[in-house]
């Protein structure tokens, strides 16, 4: 696939990721406990996707976005699990025993808890919610810091998917994001996982960093092709130290890539990894054309989340500990982040929420709309209509009006006769733009700062 960087850059502004709609900075204190309480029991008992935070890792890499707690006390990992199990009983008290049919761990890093807190995590699952027998069961795994007797337990717990961090194998630039990790532990960690029957195998990486160069970003796609993982993210480097202060760290090691630097290296990774056979899906994963992700972009089933692109298994999908985002379909919620704050609240026998925002029907429409462009690249106007009893060109008049003026015309094409927009293959990659358009909440974001959209 080839890709024009320098026109690329052009279009490289601020925009939401479209994770959620409303995106997360639109949720408010005035939603709490008890609006969370209704949407479970109004959801109750049906099948579920739940995503289980576990906040500590090690070492503190320094360009890291997620919600981290950086210690070496594992014990930690014990009594944060202690918590979670009584959470799970809440949850399930709340909305009914649903069958998990989508397990996902994610962080921090998973693989900080000892084999027993991983059991001891599942068996809590299993006894409240209850994990179904073919449920997909995702782990993020840190390959500095997973030992084989972890994988192997949670292999017979039931795992079906592995993510691999790697985010890039150039020492240099590992420096620069204080990461060092040798592609023999990488390479370690998947030949396990492989041994052990697990074939579903992701590779996240991260391009825009400090010292990262068309070169170095080369060798590292190399390398991960080697691996030949199922799935591969390529998330750009999102840079927003007033939201995480220990991201200066990052700025020691020199300047970040420009607009124009970030198009190169996004380009570079797009061409090297569709030459090797992968599809690409959206605006920053890629898969190999049996895997399940790939098969939904082509059938137009594909969703996303607050993981990324995800075939979805559940429409509701709760989530577990501190920062955990929930999204019922009606609302989403999170969790409190602070971790004493959370346990607080769960052992007084509360449900942790912090904020959240339940959805109108305007917010309802509009984010399948941002859904469909997020997921397929277009929007067919009478799946919209029939769905929302509206008249498309009537309701997005404004909308379809800004996207056929000149910022657009290289981007989209709106398609009266057969009744749909459809971004061009320039727009394909700057999706968030298109998405933006539609976004109802953007007039009055003001300042906020959001990620590049490349
Ligand atoms: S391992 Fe992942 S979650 Fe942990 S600090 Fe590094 S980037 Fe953040």
């Amino acid at each position: 696939m080839a890709v024009d960087p320098a026109r690329l850059a052009r279009f490289v502004e601020s925009a939401p990721r479209y994770t959620s709609y409303p995106p997360a900075t639109e949720f408010h204190a005035g939603f709490g406990e008890r609006e969370a309480r209704a949407q479970l029991a109004a959801t109750a008992n049906g099948p579920i996707s739940l995503y289980v935070h576990v906040p500590f890792c090690v070492s503190l890499c320094w360009y890291c976005g997620c919600n981290v707690v950086a210690t070496s006390r594992r014990e930690r990992g014990s009594a944060y699990v202690d918590v979670l199990a009584k959470e799970l009983e809440l949850l399930a008290a709340a909305g009914g025993g649903r069958p998990v049919v989508e397990l996902a761990l994610g962080g921090g890093s998973p693989n900080f808890l000892a084999v027993s807190d991983l059991e001891k995590l599942f068996a809590a699952v299993r006894r409240t919610l209850g994990l179904a027998g073919d449920a997909e069961v995702s782990v993020e795994l840190d390959p500095r810091d997973t030992r084989e007797e972890q994988l192997a337990a949670l292999v017979s717990l039931g795992l079906t998917r592995m993510s691999v961090g790697i985010q890039d194998f150039d020492p240099d630039v590992q420096a620069a994001i204080h990461r060092m990790q040798s592609a023999e532990q990488t390479r370690g960690l998947v030949d396990s996982a492989r041994r052990l029957g697990v074939e579903r195998i992701n590779a996240d990486l991260v391009y825009g960093l400090p010292r990262q160069t068309p070169d170095t970003l080369a060798h590292t796609l190399d390398e991960v092709i080697a691996l030949a993982p199922r799935r591969v993210a390529l998330f750009g480097y999102a840079h927003l130290p007033s939201l995480r202060p220990h991201q200066r760290l990052v700025e020691r090691a020199g300047p970040l890539p420009d607009a124009g630097g970030r198009a190169e290296l996004f380009a570079l990774a797009v061409e090297r990894l569709t030459g090797a056979g992968y599809q690409m899906i959206g605006i920053d994963h890629f898969a190999r054309p049996e895997d399940e992700l790939a098969i939904a972009a082509r059938d137009g089933t594909l969703h996303r989340n607050f993981q990324g692109y995800v075939v979805r298994r559940a429409e509701v999908l709760l989530g577990c500990g501190a920062t955990a985002i929930s999204d019922t379909g009606g609302a989403y919620w999170q969790n409190d982040g602070d971790l004493a704050g959370w346990q607080r609240r769960i052992e007084a026998g509360e449900l942790p929420v912090a904020r959240g925002v339940a959805l109108g029907g305007e917010d309802r429409l509009r984010r399948q709309v941002i859904t469909r462009l997020m997921c397929d690249g277009e929007v067919d106007f009478h799946e919209i209509e029939e769905r929302w009893r509206i008249e498309f060109d009537d309701h997005f008049a404004p909308e379809l009006a800004r996207l056929a003026g000149d910022d657009f015309t290289e981007l989209v094409e709106i398609d009266r006769e057969r009744r749909r927009i459809a971004a061009l293959p320039t727009g394909r990659f700057m999706l968030r733009n298109l998405a933006r358009v539609f976004d109802g909440y953007q007039k009055s974001a003001g300042q906020r700062r959001f990620s590049l959209s490349l």
